[in-house]
This record gives structure tokens, C-alpha cells and sequence, in this order.
């Protein structure tokens, strides 16, 4: 019997509401709380058409973590899944240790007014969180987090230590608008625009590599034929789970990221950037304040309505190279996941659905005392087996195919 507040109803939190729904047995009582009423309510209708359950809706304001202690003790859950904004995860985790429950999120926490995120801010609760006996798990989507599990996974299965670690995110989906982010166009944009750098292993301590943006033309970029998705041009990018990562997988010598874009989505952020329409400071319009990319996020399609025309496959995975005894080899672990089916099942696209599923096994995890701890938790730092057998019961199963490492020329 176990009560879990869900905080975000967006593309993501729609995804991770039906998922705690379809496994009614776990969360036997299910909170949706959001910053207006209208999301959580659609959402909660189709989860009754759907699943037969019924789900409480709440509005609160999640940056303010008195609102958001106040519905815990209302709604007196055991595990709260933040899946608003990165902006709220430090209220949210005051509001958890306030009120002692467990905390799961899927992003790191950025200040609106900085392009910039990290976890330090987040590990910073680490003893506060260990003090009162309960557990925040961090980036429990499925980039952070399920690639966590399978650099953890591949590790604990194959390795004594791992050398080599490439992480690749293909979008073979298409949809029906010209531009569109697949998930929040603040967050997505602010992402992909900053300046890229990649993880090596210099003398002592790993170094950060720095390279251009992702839409620069000097961007590093190459031809990786994916599984079921064939070719497609990946670029370098910063990407969070590598900061946890390269501090807690031991011995690693070289950390990269690869996500595909089109040219044509690189030819809009251009011009969007060009025109200065990504901006995240204030401009003066007519006597009022605006923030470009927040107007800008209001003019571009939800990324939850793709859902309805979108077809083709995402395939996310980690190709690792590591050791056991003297013997070298390399293993690429990856998911397939189809935007059509995910739509069938929940009403969402696959970027959604990857996110939303993985915070839900995380709480699951916790909830059923698999993952045990107190304090603050990046994935790669728990159990990968469990967490993983449950997320293919749940539909996001793994592949795992014996490899060769990508050219280490790449970035350098
Ligand atoms: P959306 O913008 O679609 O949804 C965000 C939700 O949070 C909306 O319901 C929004 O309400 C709500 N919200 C915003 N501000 C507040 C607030 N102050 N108080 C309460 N609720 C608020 O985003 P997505 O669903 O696309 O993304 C959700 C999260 O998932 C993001 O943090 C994103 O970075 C993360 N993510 C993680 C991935 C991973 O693999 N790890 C992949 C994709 C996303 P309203 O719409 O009314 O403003």
C-alpha cells in the first residue's frame, strides 16, 4: 500500500501518471499535481477510460516548497516523482526533507536565469537527505538515467573496470510540424545550444574537452549506423549523466554523448538563435518584460500534441569498452522504442514515454526496499539488474550486442 505524489503533468508526467496507474498493485493511491488543474485533469480522465483507476488532481506551485510540503501532508505519500521543471527540483527536495519522503526526478537542477545545469547544487542534500533516513534518486529519465543503469550494468555483468564509453540518442521519429522540440522547448533549446564538451582522462585527473555548439559549423559530428534506424548524423553534446558518471564509474579513461539532428531542425535553432528569439534574459516590449524563449516556447507545439502523428523508433544506449582479467572487449546495450506504440499504449511519443517510464521503476524500486539507502543517488549508483528487469516488464527492454569502440579520434 503506497501513496506516490506526482509533480508535472507535461508530456513526461502524463507518461509516468498512466505507468504508476498500470501498476496499481505498487501505487495503490495516485496524486497528479501540477501548475494549473487543466493537464492533470485531462490526463486523469483517460487514465480512468484507460485503466479503470481513479487519480487525485492538485494544483500547486511547485518553486514555492512551502505549497509543495503542504500537499505532501495532505496527500501523505511515500515517494514524490518530480517531473515539472528543472527550476523546481530544489524546492521540491526542501519540501521532501521537510516533510521526510523519498524524491525522484528525472533532470538536474538549472536556475532559470543561467543557461546552465549541474548537480552540484543537488549533491549539496546529500547529508541533509541521509540525516532524515530517506532517499532523493537524480535523473532517473532515460538520459540521465536508464544510461546510468546500463554503464552500471555492463560493469557489474562483464568488466572489472570500464575504459571507454560512448553514449548515443537517435530520434528516427518523424512528426507533422516543421519545427518542434520533443520535449519542453525551454529546457530542449537551452540544452542544445550551449557549448559542448566531452570527458577525458588526461594525466591525473579527467579533463572536460570543450568543442563547438552543436549548431556551430564546427560542431563534431559523425555517421552512426544505429540498430533498426540505420545512418544518421550524431553530433557531440554535453549531457548530464556524464558528470555523475565521471565520478562515479572508477578507472574511466574517455566519456562521450551523440544525439542526431536533422539539418533541418540545426537550420531553425540557428535562425532562432540568430534573431535572438532563444534568449533567456528579459527584453523590454511595449512597457512590458519578456524572455524571448519563453515567448518563444508559448508560440511552438506542445511536444505532448506530436504524439497523435508521430511515427518511426527512438534507439538510446551506451556502447562500453572494459576489461576483465587481460581480455579487452567492447558491448553496446541499447533500447528501441517505437513512437506509434507508445501512442497506442499511453497517448504519448516515445521521448515522452522513455522519460516517464524510468522515474516510476525508480519509485517502484524504492517502494518495494530494491533500492535501499539514505541520502542522494545518482542511478549508476544503485542496483542496474532489478531496475532494469522491471523496466522491460514495464516496456523499455534492452538489447546488449558485442561491439568495437568508437574511433577515439572523434572530439580530440
Ligand atoms: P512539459 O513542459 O511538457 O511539462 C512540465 C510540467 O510541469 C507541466 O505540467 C507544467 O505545467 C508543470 N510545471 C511547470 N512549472 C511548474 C510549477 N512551478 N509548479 C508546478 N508545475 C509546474 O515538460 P516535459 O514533460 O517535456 O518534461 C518534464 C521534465 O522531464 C523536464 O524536467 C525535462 O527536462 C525532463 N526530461 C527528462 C528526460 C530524461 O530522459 N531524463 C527526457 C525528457 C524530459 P504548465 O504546462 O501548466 O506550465
Amino acid at each position: 500500500m503506497s501513496t506516490v505524489l506526482i509533480i508535472g503533468a507535461g508530456g513526461v508526467g502524463s507518461v509516468t501518471a498512466h505507468k504508476c496507474a498500470m501498476n496499481a498493485g505498487v501505487f495503490t493511491k495516485i496524486h497528479l499535481a501540477s501548475r494549473t488543474i487543466e493537464k492533470p485533469s485531462a490526463i486523469k480522465k483517460d487514465i480512468k477510460k484507460r485503466w479503470g483507476v481513479n487519480i487525485q488532481t492538485h494544483v500547486v506551485d511547485a518553486n514555492k516548497s512551502k505549497e509543495v510540503a503542504a500537499l505532501i501532508r495532505k496527500t501523505k505519500p511515500s515517494v514524490v516523482i518530480n517531473v515539472a521543471l528543472p527550476y523546481q527540483d530544489l524546492a521540491i527536495m526542501d519540501a521532501c526533507l521537510a516533510t521526510v519522503v523519498h524524491y525522484v526526478d528525472t533532470a538536474n537542477y538549472e536556475p532559470r536565469d543561467v543557461a546552465h545545469f549541474e548537480y552540484s547544487w543537488q549533491w549539496k542534500y546529500h547529508d541533509r537527505f541521509k540525516k532524515k533516513g530517506i532517499m532523493a534518486i537524480l535523473g532517473a529519465g532515460f538520459d540521465p538515467g536508464v544510461t546510468n543503469a546500463y554503464c552500471a550494468y555492463i560493469l557489474k555483468k562483464y568488466f572489472d573496470k570500464v575504459r571507454f564509453v560512448d553514449i548515443l540518442d537517435a530520434n528516427a521519429g518523424s512528426h507533422d510540424k516543421s519545427f518542434a522540440t520533443n520535449f519542453n522547448p525551454e529546457i530542449n533549446i537551452r540544452e542544445v545550444t550551449q557549448a559542448v564538451k566531452h570527458w577525458r582522462k588526461g594525466k591525473g585527473k579527467g579533463t572536460w574537452v570543450k568543442t563547438p555548439a552543436v549548431m556551430n559549423k564546427d560542431s563534431v559530428h559523425f555517421t552512426f549506423n544505429y540498430p533498426i534506424a540505420g545512418p544518421k548524423e550524431s553530433y557531440l553534446l554535453f549531457h548530464e549523466e556524464m558528470e555523475s558518471l565521471a565520478k562515479n564509474l572508477l578507472g574511466l579513461e574517455r566519456m562521450r554523448f551523440w544525439m542526431t539532428f536533422s539539418e533541418n531542425y540545426l537550420t531553425h535553432l540557428r535562425v532562432m538563435e540568430n534573431i535572438g528569439i532563444t534568449r533567456i534574459d528579459s527584453v523590454d516590449y511595449e512597457g512590458k518584460k519578456i524572455v524571448p524563449i519563453q515567448f518563444l516556447k508559448k508560440l511552438l507545439p506542445d511536444p505532448a500534441s506530436l504524439a497523435t502523428k508521430y511515427t518511426g523508433k527512438t534507439v538510446i544506449g551506451c556502447i562500453v569498452t572494459g576489461v576483465k582479467g587481460k581480455k579487452e572487449s567492447t558491448k553496446y546495450i541499447y533500447n528501441v522504442c517505437d513512437h506509434a506504440k507508445c501512442f497506442k499504449e499511453v497517448g504519448s511519443q516515445a521521448i515522452s514515454y522513455t522519460a516517464g517510464v524510468p522515474p516510476v521503476i525508480a519509485a517502484m524500486m524504492i517502494l518495494q526496499g530494491k533500492w535501499k539507502g539514505a541520502g542522494v543517488f545518482n542511478v549508476e549508483e544503485l542496483d542496474p539488474e532489478s531496475f532494469l528487469k522491471a523496466l522491460a516488464k514495464n516496456g523499455l527492454p534492452h538489447k546488449i550486442i558485442n561491439y568495437k569502440p568508437l574511433p577515439a579520434h572523434l572530439g580530440q
